[in-house]
């Protein structure tokens, strides 16, 4: 038997009164509403009119017609599949955007690099566009610059020009006399807790040491001290972010990246210079 859309609406109805029918047999829509739904949402229950009631075999049909997706019952259509699929890799994209943006405004592309003589040795300085990005210190030039290049591997870099004379001359002064502030801007890039962590030993007085815990507590993070360590050693800006202020527990020196001999050497300097 063949049953005529006038037929089947019949018998649709009745499970739709009777509650009877399944979750996914038809659709109905409420031309009052606009909306559509599962014959088992709850909306079900208080019935329409059934003059304005519109049934439907599924939900991409009742779609097409014009009505909306009941936000209760969500019955499943490939339009609204496809569409949340679209909205996916839109935002994909935009994280996929944001995080290039994030890349680059880290990373310059563009670096002049300079290495001046102090009394710890050779120290290398990078500039990005926005200042002082970098300062490493070292025995060679051409160590300083192979680490510099590993710091920097996709950045163009290139030495600096005469123009820079001043501000490297005022930042041997800087390391000369650890009293004073840092002359020039300083380009500090890390994640927002390295950024506290760098604040916290930027705000520290000179000659003053701390440990790692007292660090973390300043910082806020009482507990992460093994993390307060690992922002310590991601530190590239030396001296500029006093990194060689922080002492193990016990009071006796930690390591430093740039060798602990010049750790020893730039304390005494600045207790010196009290
Ligand atoms: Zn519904």
């Amino acid at each position: 038997m063949i049953l005529k859309d006038h037929d089947l609406e019949q018998v649709w109805w009745q499970r739709l009164v009777s509650h009877t029918a399944t979750r996914d047999e038809f659709v109905f829509a409420v031309t009052t509403t606009g909306m559509f739904c599962k014959p088992t949402c709850a909306s079900a229950m208080l019935l329409p009119n059934r003059h304005n009631v519109r049934f439907y075999a599924n939900a991409r049909i009742a779609s097409a017609d014009g009505y909306h997706a009941c936000p209760t019952c969500h019955p499943p259509i490939a339009a609204v599949v496809s569409e949340a699929l679209a909205e996916g890799r839109t935002q994909v994209r935009v994280l996929r955007d944001q995080a290039a943006k994030i890349r680059h405004t880290q990373k310059p592309r563009h670096l002049e690099f300079a290495v001046v003589k102090c009394y710890i040795g050779a120290v290398l300085v990078a500039f990005s566009e926005l200042g002082v990005c970098y300062m490493a210190l070292g025995a060679t030039r051409d160590d300083l610059l192979i680490d510099l290049r590993q710091a920097y591997p996709h950045a163009e870099i290139e030495e600096a020009p005469p123009s820079r004379r001043d501000d490297l001359k005022s930042i041997i002064d800087f390391i000369d006399n650890p009293q004073r502030d840092f002359p020039v801007p300083l380009d500090i890039k890390g994640t927002p807790f390295q950024m506290r962590v760098w604040d916290v030993l930027r705000g520290l007085p000179v000659g003053i040491t701390i440990t790692y815990a007292q660090l973390a507590e300043r910082t806020g993070a009482p507990r992460a001290i093994r993390a307060v360590a690992n922002a310590c050693a991601a530190n590239h800006i030396a001296i500029a972010i006093p990194c060689h202020r922080v002492v193990r527990n016990d009071g006796t020196r930690s390591g430093y990246r740039w060798g602990i001999e010049r750790k020893r050497e730039i304390l005494k300097r600045e207790l010196e210079s009290l």
